[in-house]
């Protein structure tokens, strides 16, 4: 079924990059026929998976959608993705993404854009765009996808879906090809909450293989779906319902508090105040950290090797020119004046100094609050070509998630209602590995 949905969409909405049928059948079949006599079942047993194409699969090309990764056939699996075979689910195919999960709109893909299912004129959001308009579309039960700065709630917002950013440290990111190696986090995309919390029972958990990967027990997501936000004490950030914020999406929003009052909890505004630092922060580190991370890519180790080079040095600097997108060396640049002697202390380590303090005003306000609300993205789903010729204006749009990867917690995007036919995201941020709570107010509210 998963495929012939495909068939039938994926012309237009363009979600994937590459499809493992022969592969999904024959391991389909096998789990068909493994059931006679038993008894258990994973806990993903059978269900259609989409994978985003920066989790390295196994025998299976990845390639970041990026030009440079075009042939790259990774000889592991990705953590994750052990742990989703283990939960006998079957994965489908790649999702597209902006390349190296660099953007908001998946318009930076270097192979082709996804579309918005809800309306193909728009974007489906980014940088897991793929992972998002799969799940909405139909074309698989769930999936997962990074984020960095907002790459798995913002296109489950703009397509009408959940999705979770856990804890970072909560999920391995071995296998993940690293962007921002101190912000990215792997989470689940899905219809409902409680595909979510299934998603994530399989794949939170320590790994010995990620050096960030937090030893803390996983609690059982599951139970935590039970419908009661009895006394819950909600903190309302007064700069998520500020000017830039359309209407529509306060107005949404506002909506889904009262549904949370009915259900007797409780919420008062508060301030985090140096939110309003966050998207500059946030790009100087992610650049920063991005542009060490992808010095492997010299055209040796993986990918794609430029023939043109007369030298060493000719060969790296031709394979990187001709391998990536504009966005990609926008941000490798970037990130290597921030890093370079005499602009070091101005730019990178203010930035990180600034981060602190980002992450006290979560602190703060999370001592006194169970969770804090407020809208996934300023706006739903913007035109395709809207936003591409000024990055500034991109960059701008992930002003409600970026806060959240720099101060480390977990938060959820939860469709709350639509504006002129597109969908708005409800966004719940909860204390740090305290995803329960998360899930608990979502599904309350869903
Ligand atoms: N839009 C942000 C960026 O371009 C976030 C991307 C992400 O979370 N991977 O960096």
């Amino acid at each position: 079924a998963s495929y012939k949905r495909i068939a039938d969409v994926d012309d237009k909405v363009k979600a994937f990059l590459t499809l493992d049928e022969e592969n999904a059948r024959n391991y389909a079949k096998q789990l068909d026929e493994a059931l006679v006599g038993r008894t258990e079942k994973g806990l993903l047993y059978g269900l259609p998976i989409g994978i985003k194409d920066n989790i390295v699969t196994k025998g299976l090309r990845t390639t970041c959608a990026s030009k440079l990764l075009g042939d790259f056939e990774p000889v592991h699996d990705a953590t994750v993705m052990g742990k989703i075979r283990s939960s006998e689910a079957v994965m489908i195919g790649k999702l597209n993404m902006d390349e190296f999960a660099m953007g908001s709109s998946t318009e930076n893909s270097g192979f082709f854009r996804t579309r918005n299912p809800w309306n193909l004129d728009h974007v489906p959001g980014g940088s897991s765009g793929g992972s998002a308009a799969s799940v909405a579309a139909g074309e698989v039960l769930f999936s997962l996808g990074s984020d960095t700065g907002g790459s798995v709630r913002q296109p489950a917002s703009y397509c009408g879906v959940v999705g979770l950013k856990p804890t970072y440290g909560r999920v391995s990111r071995f296998g993940l090809v690293a962007f921002a190696s101190s912000l990215d986090q792997i989470g689940p995309v899905t219809r409902t909450v409680e595909d979510n919390a299934y998603v994530m029972q399989v794949i939170a958990g320590y790994d010995k293989m990620d050096s960030t990967s937090a030893n803390v027990d996983v609690p059982d997501y599951l139970a935590s779906l039970t419908g009661d936000v009895q006394g819950l004490k909600i903190a309302v950030p007064k700069e998520y319902l500020a000017e830039g914020v359309h209407e529509d999406v306060k107005s949404k929003v506002l909506e889904a508090l009262k549904v949370l009052e009915g259900l007797g909890a409780t919420w008062e505004e508060v301030s985090l105040p140096h939110s309003k630092y966050a998207v500059a922060t946030y790009y100087l580190l992610s650049s920063s950290e991005a542009s060490a991370n992808l010095a492997r890519f010299d055209g040796v180790r993986y990918g794609v090797r430029s023939d043109n080079g007369a030298n060493l040095i000719e060969m790296y600097k031709e394979s990187r020119s001709q391998g990536f997108g504009n966005e990609v060396k926008r941000r490798i640049m970037l990130g290597t004046f921030a890093l370079s002697s005499g602009y070091y202390d101005a730019y990178y380590k203010k930035a990180q100094q600034v981060r602190t303090l980002i992450k006290k005003d979560f602190d703060d306000v999370l001592a006194k609050y169970d969770v804090i609300i407020g809208p996934t993205a300023p706006t739903t789903a913007f035109k395709i070509g809207e936003k591409t010729k000024d990055p500034l204006t991109m960059y701008a749009n992930d002003i409600l998630t970026i806060p959240i990867n720099l101060a480390g917690v977990p938060a959820i995007s939860v469709p709350c209602g639509l504006s002129n036919g597109l969908p708005v995201g409800l966004q719940i941020i909860g204390k740090h590995f305290d995803e329960s709570t998360v899930f608990r107010v979502a599904h309350a509210f869903e």
